[in-house]
This record gives structure tokens, sequence and C-alpha cells, in this order.
């Protein structure tokens, strides 16, 4: 660790759509701000993802000797037992890390000049606040999600009822109205109070920090960043300061034989012709889906590349292990019969982590289906790939609505029973990758590519905005720790 750079801490969550933004977040302060980072990450955080964790570490290590990582010891909770609920589990595990975060805080040769937390995490600004340590949020979801996180208590006053039953457009300052079901699904139904009480608590803590730095950029969400800035979420009196700086994506490179792999079979394919279809780091799509899912893209003809990764562990443990509930299920007998044969021609199952950044960036790339996690969101249109919306949970429903809004996305519908069946699945995949829509798709996303990468360079509104907080850590270095 360098003595002389100002310090900063961050506080992550171990799910990838959280850590890679973070290190890339990181990466960036070290190299172009002159920073020291030390990311503080508990033994149980490790425990539950080891893999994501050294996956994080690699990413990290162009910056070496600038970014530390620092491992808390093994917390105990009481209680504890096997089938604990996993929200009830990792919320006690925060509240007994706490007390090892002010210790490693009060304990490190360069004090820290502002601590960032990850949303989920902000449970550590009860620490900061003791030891009166500025703290902000890097907010790894959109600024539309934060509109309405922020604004949710006052939702929840104006409408009574579970969001899912409403069957008028919701108004929340800085979207379009947006129907009750494209609102994240963790908050539509009211009638497990517990988890919405959770939510309405979680989300008031987020005001709490004296910043939030937001992986956007104007050009995608103009008016939510401007009803944020103009007090119109929340007074100005309670606002945070907003810092949209992104879009942070990972800069990863190929690392194993099955990454060549993917883009080896990418070469051998004409130009914009291939159909990439993913659903993020956690594969959780139900069987049904995805036979419909195998079946609509068998039917419509078109090349495509399907990263069909396991569901993740279902259960964590306390201390080292980790603990699945069942044996890892062979994705392949999930397929329908004969489905990766009849395809082989034109179409490629993958079963482990695929490089989504070079087979974004791949010329043969045509078309994106996704879950609309926020990161892939932001990789594809910096990328200038265009969308199929197939939101699965959390919120990805609420970025589909978005996306199909700003005319990057094609809409995959549900059906009566939930699922996108396979004749939506054909007529959506030949839409995007054959059709006018796609066409037109296609140019905007072009547009909202170039307007991306113009936010990011000198003089660009997310550079400038990064640049912002990097002054105003440094003034705080050395000041107010
Ligand atoms: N990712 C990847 N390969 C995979 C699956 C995911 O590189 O096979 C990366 C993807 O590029 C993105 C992140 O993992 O950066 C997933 O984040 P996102 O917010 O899209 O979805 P989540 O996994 O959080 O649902």
């Amino acid at each position: 660790m360098e003595s002389q750079r100002p310090h900063v801490a961050i506080f992550p969550w171990h799910g990838m759509g959280h850590l890679i933004p973070l290190v890339e977040f990181a990466k960036r302060l070290t190299l172009n701000h002159a920073f020291s980072v030390t990311f503080i990450i508990p033994k149980w955080m490790t425990a539950v993802s080891p893999g994501q964790i050294a996956y994080m570490q690699r990413l990290a290590s162009s910056a070496v000797g600038a970014i530390d990582f620092l491992e808390l010891p093994g917390v105990e909770i009481e209680g504890d037992h096997p089938n604990m609920n996993i929200r009830t589990r990792l919320s006690l595990l925060m509240e007994e890390t706490k007390i090892l975060v002010e210790d490693a805080l009060r304990s490190f040769r360069f004090p820290v000049c502002a601590f960032i937390a990850d949303p989920f995490a902000t449970a550590m600004l009860d620490v900061t606040a003791k030891l009166k340590i500025p703290s902000y949020i890097f907010f790894t979801s959109s600024a539309s999600l934060l509109c309405i996180l922020l604004y949710l208590p006052t939702l929840a006053q104006e409408i009574e009822i579970s969001f899912k039953d409403v069957d008028f457009p919701i108004e929340v300052p800085g979207l379009p109205p947006i129907p009750g079901r494209d609102l994240p699904s963790h908050l539509q139904d009211r009638s497990d109070n517990v988890s919405f009480n959770r939510s309405l608590q979680h989300s008031s803590r987020l005001r709490e920090a004296r910043g939030i730095l937001i992986n956007t950029f104007q050009d995608i969400e103009a008016e939510q960043v401007k009803a944020l800035l103009e007090g119109k979420v929340l007074s100005a009196a309670e606002m945070p300061s907003i810092y949209p700086i992104g879009p942070i994506v990972s800069s990863s490179r190929l690392e194993s034989e099955s990454d060549k792999k993917c883009v080896e079979w990418l070469d051998g394919q004409p130009d914009s012709s291939v159909l990439f279809v993913s659903f993020g780091s956690r594969g959780t799509l139900s069987d049904d889906q995805i036979k419909e899912l195998a079946l609509g893209l068998e039917a419509s003809g078109q090349r495509f590349l399907w990263a069909l990764l396991n569901p993740p562990p279902s259960s964590i443990q306390c201390e080292n292990s980790v603990s699945t509930t069942s044996a890892e299920p062979d994705m392949r007998l999930l397929l329908p019969e004969g489905f990766e044969n009849r395809t082989k021609d034109r179409g490629l199952v993958v079963h482990s982590w695929v490089p989504q950044i070079p087979v974004l960036s791949h010329p043969s790339t045509g078309g994106f289906l996704s879950h609309c996690g926020w990161n892939s969101t932001l990789e594809s249109i910096l990328h200038g790939v265009p969308l199929i919306a197939l939101p699965l949970i959390n919120d990805q429903r609420t970025n589909a609505f978005l996306l199909v809004n700003e005319a990057v996305a094609i809409e995959a519908k549900n059906g009566p029973d939930g699922l996108v069946s396979k004749e939506e699945v054909e007529r959506v995949a030949r839409e995007l990758m054959e059709g006018d829509g796609g066409i037109k798709i296609k140019k905007r996303v072009r547009k909202l590519m170039e307007k991306a990468k113009n936010a990011l360079v000198e003089g660009g509104s997310s550079y400038n905005s990064m640049a912002t907080v990097a002054a105003v850590w440094k003034e705080l270095d050395g000041h107010s720790c």
C-alpha cells in the first residue's frame, strides 16, 4: 500500500453484479485519481462465494499495490441453524461484522477519508457514523431504482395495497408512469409485511450516506438524475449528493479454455448474426422456461450463443463452508432431447462462465437476449448491442421497462402461465435479428453507445462526476478522519 495516497475503504457485496463494477470503480480511483483502496471483506462473504472473491482479486490485479484486500475473521450468530432464512442470516451476519469493521477502520495505518458501502451493506453506516467517517454508497443499479427506493416511504403511504394489484400506472418522480408489475419484484407484494418493511427500512437507510455514486450516465436516465438532483424524490435537505459515474463495466480479458472456445466459435460466424443469450451470474431460469427458450431459439432459425449456468448454492453457512441443499443439476438434462445436436451448426450452449465483454464486443454478436441485470444492460449499450428483454426477478423488470421505453430493447412478453412461450421467443428473436423493429432498435442503441462513451471521456458528464467526488475525498483527506 502506498503511503501518500488518499485512502478509501470499500465494503462490497458478494454477488458478481456488485463485485465487478465495484472493483472496476476501485481501479479507476487508483489508476486515474491516485487513491489507495482497501476492500474490507468478511470471512463469511468469502465463504459464500469463494470463486467470486478470487475472480474479484484477479480483476483488481492490474492495480497491484494500490488495491488491498483485508479479510475479517469469522463471526458466529446466535441461534444459527441450517434452515435459517438466508436474508435473516445475512442481516445477522452484518450485525456481528460491525465491530470487526470498526476495529479495522481504527487500526489502519493510513486512516480512510471516505468509506464506500455497497447498497446491501447500509448497516455499516452505523460504524462510520460512530467513527465520524464520511460514508458513501456505490449504487450498482439504475438511477430509476434509486428513485423508487428513496421514494418508497412516500409511495407506501400513498398506495396502501400491493403494487402488483394496482391497475393504474404508478407515479414516481423522474420515471415515466410505471405499471405496478414493473416495479422491482421484491417490492410488489405487501401481504408479506416483514419482507416489505425490511425493504422500506433498507431504502430509508440509503439517505444516511453523504453521497451516492450511481453506475449510470446522464443520457440514459436524464430525467431520473434530474429528479434526484432537483429535490423531487427527496427534499434537498434529505438528499445525499448524487454522482452518476457510469457506465462502469469490467475490462475483462479471456482467461480459460472455455472463454477461448466461445470467441473462437464466434470467429466462425457471419457479422452481426449471433444472438447472445444470458441471464447473468445466477442462472435463475425455471426448468420449463429453459425448455421454452430452447424450442423458441430452435424455431427462430437464428444463430445463438447461450450461457446456461448452474444456479447458485441455495444456502450458506456462517463460517468457512458453503452448503448447497442439493447437488448441482446437470443443465444439459434440462434441455429438450436432441436440442444441442439439432442446432449444433448454428448454436453453442455453454455451461460455464462466459466472457461476456469479449462476446458483446465481437463483430459476430448482433443481439442480446438478457435478463436485464443492470451490468448486462450497461455492457450491451456500451458495445452497441440491441436487446431482447426477458426479465426474471428483483430490479430486472424495472430495467426492462426502462429499456423498452428508451427503444433499445424488444420485450419478450410473459404468457398467462408466467412463462415466455417458445412462440414468443421465436417471434422476438426473428424480430430483433431480421425484422424492421430490430433495425430501429439497433440505430437507437448505437446512438446511446456513443453517448455512453462520451460520458466517460475527459469532459464527459460521468468523467466530471467522478473527478468531482474524487476531489471531495482528497479535500477530506487528513481533515475529517
Ligand atoms: N457475467 C459474465 N459471464 C457470465 C455471466 C455473467 O461475465 O457467464 C458478468 C456480466 O458481464 C455482468 C455480471 O456478470 O458484469 C452480471 O451482472 P448483472 O447485473 O447483469 O446480473 P446479475 O448476475 O447481478 O443478475
